[in-house]
Order: structure tokens, then sequence, then C-alpha cells
């Protein structure tokens, strides 16, 4: 079934589904949307902004409540990349939690430890990627520097360089053309490789001192400008992502391109959808998690027991005394998996099996696994849950899709589905198509965004049985 057959398919596209108003919703929603992707560019800025928002229409830090009230709106978070949004629901939380669940960490190319070198009359610093990119998009780039550097003395310094128009950028090299003829030749996955993702920084000597003097210029200058010596690389944490911003895409505008959608678009839809829930039937958590790039690891990653943690506090201080309640809860809880879905590409004809593929436009995504290989490694979600969230959707007029990631001998992936299956809880991934996914320009559709924002809320807000 080719989309171009009209008729079925496009009866299913979300803006012939729309009225005017929701069009307007729509375009209005990613508005917002670009500006939150311009401000939040690392996991750490994009928590920072969220609990901005969120303490702006009344979430409060649980670290001070006690005693629940149906309606109460809290906030949770952890070491500056995770945090949760909460609000308490009429029934117990014994009876289950209804979570929403993204994450805000994008691939991204990060300094090492003992980034700084000069080579050629250059200073450059070394990188190491964190998750899956194709390391050739990372070229020829405008690059800005985020992160945070501990200092000896233990202090902490918030670092964002490149973003403002005055800022100077850094960027790695791509080689010319005129040269490449053997580069040009290899695999694409072997032409550039992980230790040749140097990023430029200076090129200017330290006068009358003679080893290294474009080094000594670039570290004299992050002392004076910032009081950092060398040595405190090794207790930093300095991201490189891409210096430009998100942009509308199309004539019509009717898209949205810029880095780090996935899954920042559901991590921005999730938010807006909780700040409008009332008093929810289940009390309703939307949860930011960190690390999903790289396999959910560490403390801030959701292979950790951080869902516990966080529902331990929550029953402890509604006065929950039971430890079991904790395993009842979650076993008792819904979630959806926020997560992106890569959208057919016309321009790669071949990857696609366009009978169970998501497309732009069409709605947000439901898929019922992800996976490689024969689903290795997926959540499958159990179709009687599906069911309720399709009556969900279709009661609420959410546009929504089937997604599978390609034709299946082709690839995989994987999101936190699993992490939140193994309490016993029934999930299923849920979010917007891309085009380009992992790449530094993603593009979403306007209509999908919106999509996955009445789908969060309706979900948080009450799931029937
Ligand atoms: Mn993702
Ligand atoms: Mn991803």
């Amino acid at each position: 079934m080719e989309y171009q057959d009209k008729g079925e398919k496009l009866q299913r596209n979300a803006w012939i589904r729309m009225d005017d108003r929701e069009v307007q919703q729509a375009y209005d929603l990613s508005k917002e949307y670009l500006g939150f992707l311009n401000q939040a560019r690392t996991e750490r800025e994009a928590i920072a902004y969220i609990i901005e928002k969120a303490a702006q229409e009344g979430f409060v830090n649980l670290d001070s409540q006690k005693g629940f009230t149906p309606g109460q709106k809290l906030f949770y978070t952890s070491r500056q990349k995770v945090c949760a949004l909460i609000v308490i629901g009429e029934e117990p939380l014994e009876k289950g939690v209804n979570w929403v669940v993204s994450h805000i960490d994008s691939p991204r190319l990060d300094l090492k430890g003992r980034p700084l070198y000069e080579a050629d009359g250059i200073a450059l610093l070394k990188t190491h990627y964190y998750g899956g990119i194709k390391k050739y998009q990372w070229l020829a780039l405008p690059l800005a520097l985020h992160g945070v550097v501990v200092k000896a003395d233990g202090t902490r310094l918030d670092i964002c360089l490149g973003e403002k128009e005055e800022d100077p950028v850094l960027t790695i090299s791509d080689l010319l053309p005129h040269l490449a003829k053997e580069q040009m030749e290899k695999k694409m996955g072997e032409a550039i490789s992980g230790e040749g993702l140097n990023a430029v920084i200076g090129n200017r000597p330290e006068k009358e001192t003679d080893q290294n003097p474009i080094k000594a210029y670039v570290a004299r200058l992050l002392k004076d400008k910032y009081g950092i010596e060398e040595d405190d690389f090794t207790t930093a944490e300095l991201e490189l992502v891409p210096a430009f911003p998100a942009r509308d895409v199309g004539l019509d505008a009717s898209m949205v391109g810029g880095y780090g959608q996935d899954d920042r678009v559901s991590a921005f839809t999730a938010l807006k959808a909780i700040l409008e829930v009332e008093k929810p039937e289940k009390t309703a958590i939307c949860l930011f998690a960190d690390k999903e790039e790289i396999g959910s690891t560490g403390n801030t990653g959701l292979d950790s027991l951080m869902i516990e943690n966080l529902m331990v506090e929550l029953l402890q201080r509604s006065g929950e005394k039971d430890y079991f309640t904790l395993r009842r809860s979650l076993s008792a809880s819904h979630a959806l998996s926020a997560d992106v879905n890569a959208a057919v590409d016309p321009n790669y004809p071949d990857v696609w099996e366009k009978m169970n593929n998501s497309f732009l436009a069409n709605g947000v995504v439901l898929t019922k696994f992800t996976g490689s290989r024969g689903k290795s490694g997926s959540s499958d979600a159990n179709p009687e849950f599906m069911g309720r969230v399709r009556r969900l959707f279709e009661e609420n007029q959410v546009v929504w899709q089937v997604g599978e990631l390609g034709k299946v001998d082709i690839g995989g992936g994987g999101t936190v589905a699993q992490y939140l299956a193994r309490y016993g809880m029934e999930v299923v991934d849920c979010g917007v198509a891309l085009l380009g996914m992992h790449s530094p320009f993603e593009v979403a559709s306007k209509a999908d965004i919106y999509m996955a924002y009445k789908a969060y809320r309706a979900f948080l807000q009450e799931l029937p049985e």
C-alpha cells in the first residue's frame, strides 16, 4: 500500500483530520517547542527548563512534602540529569500510576578527560562520541560546547560556548574532495574514525613560548576566561552539540528541524501534557530520564533503581509503611514509553516496509515492539493494554499510526520500555516519527508533535478500563 494511493491512507493524515482550530494549536505548540530545543541542548539544560516551567505552574519539590491530597503537584529531581513531575491521583498509589517516560539525552560528542593538544599549528580537543552517530554528519559543522567543569577546589562551573550570535564556535574539519580519493573508496562506516573527531579550538600562538605555543595560548584563555586548569578537564562533563538553532522546515512550515528531537520531542510534549492534568484518577507521573542513548546505564539511566527510589519516596511520604506496596504499585502501573520512531524516508526507499512503518504527519506512533533480529531485546506490548490505549486515542481524537523500525532484517533499535516492563507494569512505545533520527538536524511533523501532546495528556488524565 503506497502513501500516494490516497483513499484510506490519506484519511489517516493528521492535518486532514484536524479542524482549523487544532491546526493553529499545532503551529502554536511547535513555536514554543522550537524555543525549548534552542534552550535545552543537553540533558542538564532540559531538566533545568522542565523544572522551571513546572515550578511556575505550582509544582513543588517532593523533598519538602508529606501526606498528599488528590490534585497535588510535585517534582522530584536527581543529579540535575533526571526529573519527575507528579500529579497525585484520586486513587491510592497501590492502584498503580500512569507513567509517561521520555529521555532527555541525545547523541553528541563528549570531550575526553585529557582533550587538549596541538598538531600542525592548530589546537584541538579530543572527543569520544556518545550514542549512535554516523560520524561523517559531525564534520564541517559549527559546534557549541556545553557542560560542567568541577575544579580542584570542588567548585562547579557551567559552560555554554557557541550559542550566542557573538560567541565563537568549534568545528571538526572534513577532508577536501581533492585529496579524498582514497577516503571516498572506503566503506562509509570506516571513512571517519572515532579518533579523527577532534575539534578545532585555536590557531594563535602564545608569544615567547617554544613548546606547543598554540595549545599554550588556548590554555591561558581557558584560565583567564573560566579559571580552568588543564587538569580540570579530568573532572568535567563537556559536550559538543550542533551550534545552529532549530527551525521551521518546508514552505508550509509544517515541520520542525533541529538537533536533539530524539527524545526531547517526547520530553517537551509530555511536559506540556502534565502541566494540564488536573486531579487524575490514578497518580500521573512524567519521568524524564538520562542515558537512554547508551543503554540506560548509570545512576541517571533507567536500568538503575531510580523508579523504585522515586516510588519509595512517594509512598513513604504519603504515610505508607508496607514495603510490598511498592511492588504492587509498580506492577499495577501503566506506561507509555515516550520515544521517537523512524518515519518512512523517500530518499532511502529500500529500508522500509510501508504497511507497518510510520509516516510523517500520520499521527503519533504506537510501536508494539522494538529490538532487532527477531524482536531481540524488545518489550513486546500486550494487545489487551494496546486495545485500551487505542480506545483512549479514538475517544480523544488522537490521530495515531502503527510503527516498526524499518524492514525486519535491516537493523533495529530499542527504548526504555524494557526497563519499565521489568516491574510487571503494562508498557508500550508511543512517540513522534522523525526523518534523519540521530542526525544534527532531525525533522518532525508539527501535526505529530501536537498529537503526541494530546496522547500523553489523555493517558495521564485517565486510562479507561
Ligand atoms: Mn530515543
Ligand atoms: Mn535515540
